[in-house]
């Protein structure tokens, strides 16, 4: 094998752990690698979760081999315990035995973990009518409870929450979505845009209990509703969705620096341990805008980070220039998209934001069958630099937020944008796309 490197051991398999391996292949088809995780099955789609949920997605698809064994790849079922950086090997659990696995890089991809707030009666209630969701067994659980039940509360208005909330609507009479801040998807869209998802939830029955923060998460045995302030909201089952916080028991065991975000690396995603890596939601991320740190758990994003670490394992010198959290989820009927800082964070951020936002069709005035979709782009006031943008339509949104992904990628000035020629005939989109009259909304108010 090339690069004196003997073998590297990929801890977790998931979108992280999965990039890095198919970026080792790439690199030197050769490499011995092993796979440590504790899941039965090669991979597990967590995305699709609320999908199947809502009966959209055949549970079974959920899983997926990837016959590791016929790319010479070792798996190992096992519970990470630690690593032990001197004797280079990792130390596993299995079948109740500890055993040792001797590597010469190692790459951590142990994802993140649901967080649970500390609310009055939420551990006795979790299992027991409150549910998480972030696995396959939390389906059958949330299955279960829903027998009989009438009413069902969220804790949190994030995406993996909205999502939940509308599967959730087609087996519930009542559904209740609790945010203690004052909009849905706090800190991924402006609470401007925020009311345009919150019009379409409302139409679509769910009741939105904002600017709510829950006391207590009522239980005598099973799950009975949640109280805030003097408050009680009654409901038979209840889905606890308030983020989620990096997996970092083994890099912390090992010695291996972290933060409140998670595993610190440097811009090769190596640890404070040489020669380990580390990629995905268990990383302390950053952004790409300004390379602060940014608290973004996203497949995609895992997915970058893991084929920089698998490169580097193998001998490259690959970089991880940030991320720009960019996301799209869909909300009853509509794509709600964003990339970069909102208006909030670029302020805390030190930046002075200024807006364009503009809502128009995506098809000619005279052409049938188009739908509405809203964009805000967000730039710098002194520096006209672009920050970051939201999309929100029935169509469309992803596809526009990408492309400004692309230019805050690249940190493309928002005077450039307009140089883009995109694909137009009628029955697919406008021949000045809405994208340019927002990038051209933001430059008159930037004066540029
Ligand atoms: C319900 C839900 C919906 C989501 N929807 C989206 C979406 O639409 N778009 C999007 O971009 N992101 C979405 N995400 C987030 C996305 O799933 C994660 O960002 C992504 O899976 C992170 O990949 P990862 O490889 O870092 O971690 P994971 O995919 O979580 O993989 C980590 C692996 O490590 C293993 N592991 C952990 N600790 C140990 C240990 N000690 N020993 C052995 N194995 C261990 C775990 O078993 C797991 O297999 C969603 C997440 C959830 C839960």
């Amino acid at each position: 094998m090339g690069w004196g490197v003997s073998k590297i051991v990929i801890l977790g398999f998931g979108s992280a752990g999965y990039a890095a391996l198919m970026a080792i292949k790439r690199r030197d088809p050769g490499a011995a690698v092993s796979v440590i995780d504790q899941k039965q099955h090669d991979l597990m789609h967590p995305c699709g979760l609320p999908y199947s949920l809502n009966g959209h997605v055949d549970e079974s698809k959920l899983y997926q081999d990837v016959f590791l064994e016929k790319m010479g790849v070792e798996k190992i079922r096992a519970r990470v315990l630690g690593i032990d950086g001197a004797a280079r090997a990792v130390r596993v659990e299995r079948g109740g035995r500890e055993d040792s696995v001797p590597f010469d890089r190692a790459i951590i991809a142990t994802g993140a973990r649901p967080v649970i707030p500390p609310i009055k009666g939420v551990e006795s209630a979790l299992g027991a009518g409150l549910h998480t969701l972030s696995t396959v067994e939390d389906l059958a659980l949330i299955r279960e409870s829903l027998h009989n039940a009438i009413r069902g509360v969220i804790i949190g208005a994030g995406a993996i929450g909205l999502e939940t909330a509308i599967a959730l609507r087609k087996y519930l009479q009542y559904v209740s979505v609790f945010e203690m801040r004052p909009q849905v998807l706090p800190g991924v869209i402006d609470a401007d845009m925020s009311k345009l998802v919150e019009d379409y939830l409302r139409a679509g029955k769910i009741d939105l209990r904002l600017a709510t923060r829950i006391d207590e998460v009522i239980a005598g045995g099973e799950f009975t509703g949640v109280r805030s302030g003097d408050e009680v909201f009654d409901g038979e089952m209840g889905i606890l969705s308030a983020g989620f916080i990096a997996e970092t028991a083994v890099a912390r065991e090992s010695g291996i620096d972290c933060d409140a975000n998670g595993i610190i690396v440097n811009e090769s995603l190596e640890t404070s341990m040489p020669g380990v890596y580390a990629a995905g939601d268990c990383i302390s991320c950053w952004s790409v805008i300004d390379k602060k740190s940014v608290p973004v758990k996203l497949a995609t994003s895992a997915y970058r980070q893991g084929v920089v670490a698998g490169e580097n394992a193998a001998g490259s010198e690959a970089i991880y220039h940030g991320t720009a959290g960019t996301f799209v989820t869909k909300v009853c009927e509509i794509e709600v998209a964003g990339t970069g800082y909102t208006t909030e964070t670029a302020k805390a951020h030190g930046y002075e934001p200024v807006s364009g936002k503009i809502k128009t069709g995506i098809l000619p005035d005279y052409f049938h069958g188009g739908s509405e979709i809203t964009i805000k782009i967000i730039c710098d006031k002194s520096t006209g630099r672009l920050l970051g943008a939201q999309a929100i339509g029935e169509r469309g949104a992803a596809e526009r937020i990408n492309i400004l992904s692309m230019a805050l990628e690249f940190d493309l000035p928002i005077d450039e944008l307009g140089r883009l020629e995109m694909a137009y005939c009628p029955a697919v989109s406008e021949v000045i796309d809405p994208l340019f009259k927002a990038v051209e909304f933001v430059r008159r108010r930037i004066g540029r």
